[in-house]
């Protein structure tokens, strides 16, 4: 008992050792829609051209080496990289090493949201936007409002630390960072020891927590908090069941609100996991008044989707072109799966002859998954891509393909994730080369992936 003990706390040692930590303040200005950050970097990892990545609306004070100021070479927006870094800039800090013991310290200030030709900055509202509205403040850690890490040789990019900040924002009446729970008034003092991606929601609003989970400026009432906190829990329950990364931390659901044109986005959201930014009150009509169970199976189709991201998309994620297919299609492929489990499956396939293989996907030639030359758009991110993990799922049934979710999960490090990376995982959590082939046959190397999906 004893050892096990020691070795347990000598491995989550380890991984602490190799988390870049930030510490220091942040001051938010609601009404001018203003942040001023003065914020150290430490623990750093073991990067070969590092640089610090920033919001664009960010401007620069000063940048420190162990307390003194240097000096910092620009990189704007990291072309032809991730998206993911497509509205930061990035600073190299003029230093010949930076050690696991150096201290960057940064401090610059911005107003918010920012404008520009849509051609550079982009006119829509989206999750790497700063948000101010309503005496609300939404940034999730793809804004970079806090600082990022960047490998600029091999692209890796770092955006969970773990974190002690100071939060002063005198208009505020609650402060919530991803990772801690909410608390209450114009100040904060936040800690955490794992790591997580910076997602702050700070403002004038109200929270509460029902179960397992925080309710951010919601209104939905004390039962439907109920409903909506035991329908996350039977989620995650269905994804520890193959799964096993033991994960039960609590969620934080923050309502969602657009900057952006009333007409771009019908319903949206997003996840910083642990926290996931939604339309809350649309729930309280997806609830069954009888049962008092989330029916509506879009709106379970949302949240398992958003959860499934802390697998696919925070632990297994690309920074390559494959960042989508690894993101979104894994976590769409989970969600429905989560569906299937939940309403059966002839919901399930409902769901699928709906959305998924409609005659007008039918009828649409896809970019084939190992031949992807390009960023590519949403509907095949979100649409055709899962399609081609039913497809390798109908191949070697549902025990293989969970058991290399799992194998992914458990054991996928590298962020350069490609084609030939699902192959190596697939055939290393054991699935035959012969399985393989025929999969490559049915679902990839062909133009009808989706009707043979349909066993047409
Ligand atoms: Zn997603």
């Amino acid at each position: 008992m004893r050892l096990t003990l020691a070795l347990l706390a000598f491995s989550a040692q380890t991984l602490l050792a190799q988390t870049p930590k930030i510490t220091g303040a942040l001051a938010i200005d609601l009404s001018h829609g203003q942040i001023t950050a003065d914020l150290t970097l430490t623990n750093f990892p073991k990067m070969d051209n590092p640089a610090i990545c920033l919001n664009r609306g960010m401007n620069i004070k000063d940048l420190q080496a162990d307390g003194k100021s240097i000096d910092y070479n620009l990189d704007w927006g990291f072309p032809g990289r991730s998206l993911f870094l497509s509205s930061t800039m990035g600073y190299s800090p003029n230093l010949d090493t930076i050690l696991h013991d150096t201290r960057l310290t940064l401090r610059y200030t911005g107003a918010f949201p920012t404008y520009g030709p849509a051609e550079i900055v982009g006119s829509g509202d989206g999750m790497d936007v700063i948000a101010f509205k309503n005496n609300i403040l939404r940034a999730s850690h793809q804004t970079f409002l806090c600082p990022g890490l960047v490998d600029r040789t091999t692209n890796q990019t770092i955006t969970q630390f773990t974190y002690d900040i100071e939060v002063n924002c005198p208009e505020c009446t609650s402060i919530y960072i991803g990772g801690t729970a909410p608390v209450n008034g114009s100040k904060a003092h936040l800690v955490a020891e794992a790591p997580n991606d910076l997602m702050l929601y700070a403002g004038q609003y109200a929270f509460s927590k029902q179960g397992n989970t925080w309710f951010l400026n919601s209104n939905l009432n004390a039962s439907n908090q109920i409903s909506i906190d035991a329908a996350l829990d039977g989620m995650r329950r269905f994804y520890r069941s193959f799964l096993t990364t033991k994960n039960n931390e609590p969620v934080a659901l923050a309502q969602i609100f657009s900057i952006g044109s009333p007409t771009q986005y019908e319903d949206w959201a997003f996840a910083a996991f642990p926290c996931i930014v939604a339309n809350l009150s649309s729930l309280s009509r997806q609830i069954d008044k009888t049962s008092g169970q989330l029916t509506d199976v879009m709106a379970y189709r949302l949240y398992s989707h958003e959860l499934a991201h802390q697998y696919f998309g925070l632990k297994v994620k690309s920074d390559n072109l494959y960042w989508g297919f690894y993101s979104e299609s894994f976590a769409e492929y989970l969600c429905l799966k989560a569906i299937e489990n939940q309403f059966g499956a002839a919901a399930y396939e409902k769901l699928l002859r709906e959305r998924y293989l409609t005659d007008r996907a039918l009828a649409r030639k896809f970019i084939h998954l190992d031949a992807l030359e390009k960023e590519i758009d949403n509907t095949h991110k979100y649409y055709y891509y899962p399609m081609v993990l039913a497809g390798l799922e109908k191949t070697v049934g549902k025990t293989s393909m969970f058991r290399l979710l799992n194998f992914m999960v458990e054991n996928v490090q590298s962020t350069n994730l490609n084609y030939e990376s699902l192959k190596q995982a697939a055939l290393a959590s054991g699935i035959s080369g012969e399985k393989w082939t025929e999969f490559e046959n049915t679902y990839v190397h062909t133009d009808n992936c989706l009707k043979n999906l349909m066993g047409k």
